[in-house]
């Protein structure tokens, strides 16, 4: 029996029921199914939300950061820089863009992209930089812009994990040339099914996205480029709206959960997560970390408590990019961070007395006299 599941969305749709329905009961009726008024308001809302000029909305997180690439240039022949330890879309997409995706590896404490390794893997071919928000976590950004904006190197942010983040007083999305999210279901933000955004200030650079979107659709049946089918429906332009009118409620309640694991946990041997000085973590993933792992999940489930496991495989070992010539050994913390890193239940509606559940099965198991 699931005692604490990973994730409820059903919960989340209850509670505010009334609104998501009347507002896609108004898409039904209005007949604008695809991209429509909806859509439009979404994007204003979203884009006042990131702190940027606009937002483009697309159905999907993988889309936004393919057109977020293209727009900034990236085209056949150029090397674009990220992390070997994401979801494989960040560099499916370099991909996508005809690129040759260029690893770094992350830090160990903080699980982004490690700064002190970026510049060693610049080349004159390097056309863009694409850090990753991992779990609700801000990349170190300051480091990272300052060597790109040195070299005239585009930064496109994967902020598909991180709604909200700021570091630095700055919303993720909105530090780098052009910013991506995903509104995958079960994501901090998520739509009723797939949808993505990318922001923007820079009206040239909006401009492109927007065209790209729409198959580069300039004028009725005029393509002034060659772009693609990424609209976004209207249908989760409406629900996303309403949505967003909670995020900041849902964003300060994972904290309340994230901080009460922390105060639970104390006293057992797993590493915690911990946030970067003057950033403010959206935890999309609670991630702890222990050496036994794969035991620790084993006793959860048994308990009625549902983890999973952001990533076991980093991007470099998965068999699909075998062709990059990446071996084992080659990014030391992303492969130990595979290992050992176990996701808990986080969401919104999440309650004490579940958390009480999970850290009472990680006390009895881990406790902090165990070697760790
Ligand atoms: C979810 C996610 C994506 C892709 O988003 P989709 O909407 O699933 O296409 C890209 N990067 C990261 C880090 C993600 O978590």
């Amino acid at each position: 029996m699931t005692r604490v599941p990973l994730v409820d969305l059903q919960a989340q749709y209850r509670s505010i029921k009334a609104d998501i329905d009347a507002a896609a009961q108004r898409v039904l009726d209005g007949g604008q199914y695809a991209l429509g008024p909806a859509v439009s308001s979404f994007e204003q809302a979203f884009a006042a939300y990131c702190g940027t000029k606009e937002a483009i909305g697309v159905n999907s997180g993988t889309s936004a950061l393919h057109l977020a690439l293209l727009a900034a240039g990236v085209s056949p022949g150029d090397e674009v820089i990220t992390v070997p330890f994401t979801f494989i879309a960040t560099v499916a997409a370099i991909e996508y863009a005809g690129a040759r995706p260029v690893f770094v590896d992350v830090d160990d404490t903080y699980c982004t992209m490690d700064p002190a390794r970026l510049e060693a893997s610049v080349t004159p071919r390097t056309k863009a930089i694409v850090p990753v928000h991992l779990y609700g976590q801000p990349a170190d950004m300051d480091p990272i812009l300052e060597i790109a904006r040195r070299r005239g190197i585009a930064v496109i942010e994967d902020a598909c994990q991180a709604h909200g983040a700021e570091y630095r007083g700055h919303r993720c999305g909105s530090m780098g040339t052009l910013g991506c999210f995903s509104f995958y279901p079960t994501k901090n933000l998520g739509a009723v099914g797939e949808g993505g955004a990318v922001v923007a200030s820079d009206p040239e650079l909006a401009a492109r996205v927007r065209l790209l979107r729409s198959w580069g659709e300039q004028t009725r049946y005029t393509h002034a480029v060659r772009g693609f089918n990424y609209r976004m429906d209207g249908l989760q332009g409406a629900v996303l709206d309403v949505k967003l009118r909670h995020l900041e409620g849902w964003t300060e309640a994972r904290r309340a959960h994230a901080a009460f694991y922390a105060q639970r946990l104390r006293d057992t041997a797993v590493s915690l997560p911990r946030d970067r000085d003057g950033v403010r973590h959206v935890f999309h993933v609670y991630a702890v970390r222990t050496a036994q792992r794969d035991t620790l999940r084993a006793r959860l489930a048994d308990a009625g408590v549902q983890t999973a496991v952001h990533y076991p495989i980093p991007v470099h070992l998965q068999p699909a990019y075998r062709d990059l010539g990446y071996r084992s050994g080659d990014f030391p913390v992303a492969e130990r961070l595979a290992r050992e890193v176990l996701s808990l239940p986080i969401f919104p509606e999440l309650t004490e007395q579940q958390i009480d559940i999970v850290a009472d099965v990680i006390r009895t198991y881990i406790p902090a006299a165990a070697p760790a």
